[in-house]
């Protein structure tokens, strides 16, 4: 057993999720985005999850006890993210269309040469998008378990229930390059077991094995050469671009009272080269409070008198919210994805 301090440390850093995918949504469809689809499902109540009484044979060796924190922790998912929540990407988009949605909605089509990768990686900076594809992927799910980690038993408990409820997407962050000094010896012991599962996910499947490991990481250099191998797609998520930062700009700015025009939203863009994702965040967010700052008491204002968000709130938010990711840290990942990305 690991000690108590190994383990308390392992339970809050790393978190996987099962999905079951009854069906994907695509990310693109002719070009544009599905938002259609997406709407109405996500107004459909999900189907009943029903469990077969009889223990089925993938399972009868793992520890039922394991078996039933997985399945009580297997829940309806109404998802909360679509693919048109995520600005930018459209390469990384594209590549998951082909390489993993299209193999898991037509597994007669994608055999042999065509056959589908089993890991996928997402890698780049921090706040650029990589759970939310995570999500993404798995956004069309009825079902969903969150699943934090307890050594390696519980990962073979995990890939088990996958396999159950195929097509299944199991989604792991941080796991994959955990190093600190204590936790070597207990997240070895687990990524090992990954690595065990993994393959048995390869060989053991044939046809029917419809199971995608989709890995996060901010670190990709620590990943060792073992569990780069297995993930045959990796996807680097770069910092948005000009484009990709007005779109996440626009997007916050919807639903608010705000006077900025494209131009200004420009502009903007203009002043945030090198800002991730999440900084955008943080900087509508601090933005969004230059309205609030100026009122004398918040307590009798009318919501209506509450003027309306303007550009020099985001310029004064400037200042204060900058760029999260150091030129260096981003020539990093760009060497590794020149190394081990998959360009195309
Ligand atoms: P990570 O790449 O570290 O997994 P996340 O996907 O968790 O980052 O993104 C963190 C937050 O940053 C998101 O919740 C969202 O608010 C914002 N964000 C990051 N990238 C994007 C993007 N491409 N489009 C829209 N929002 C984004």
């Amino acid at each position: 057993h690991l000690p108590g301090t190994l383990k308390k440390k392992f339970i809050t850093k790393t978190t996987s999720q099962v999905h079951k995918l009854p069906k994907f949504t695509s990310p693109l469809k002719n070009g544009e985005y599905n938002k259609d689809t997406i709407n109405t499902k996500r107004n459909k109540p999900s189907p009943d999850v029903e469990y077969d009484e009889e223990i089925d044979e993938r399972l009868k060796n793992v520890d039922p006890k394991m078996i039933e924190m997985i399945q009580n922790e297997i829940m309806e998912q109404s998802p909360n993210i679509s693919w048109d929540d995520i600005a930018g990407l459209e390469h990384a988009k594209k590549t998951i269309q082909e390489a993993v949605t299209w193999p898991l909605l037509r597994p007669d089509i994608f055999t042999g040469l065509r056959s589908p990768p089993k890991g996928l990686l997402l890698f780049g900076p921090p706040g650029t998008g990589k759970t939310l594809i995570g999500k993404c992927i798995a956004s069309s799910s009825s079902l969903t378990s969150k699943w934090v980690g307890d050594g390696e038993k519980m990962v073979r408990a995990l890939f088990a229930v996958a396999r159950v409820n195929q097509p299944a997407v199991v989604f792991i962050d941080s796991l994959l390059t955990q190093r600190t000094d204590g936790e070597y010896e207990a997240s070895r012991r687990i990524k090992t077991e990954f690595l065990v599962q993994f393959d048995g996910v390869k060989t053991a499947g044939l046809e029917e094995d419809r199971i995608l490991l989709v890995g996060a990481t901010n670190r990709p250099q620590e990943i060792d050469e073992a569990a780069r191998r297995r993930f045959r797609k990796r996807l680097y998520i770069p910092l948005p671009e000009h484009d990709g930062r007005f779109a996440i700009i626009k997007n916050l700015l919807l639903k608010q009272k705000h006077s900025l025009t494209d131009e200004q939203i420009h502009e903007i863009c203009k002043k945030t080269t090198g800002y991730s994702g999440s900084d955008m965040d943080g900087l509508c967010r601090e933005a969004a409070l230059g309205p609030i700052r100026v009122i004398s008491d918040i307590r009798t204002i009318s919501v209506d008198d509450v003027r309306s968000i303007n550009y020099s709130d985001f310029i004064d938010a400037l200042t204060q919210v900058r760029a999260s990711v150091s030129d260096r840290d981003l020539e990093l990942y760009e060497k590794w994805n020149l190394d081990y990305g998959s360009l195309s």
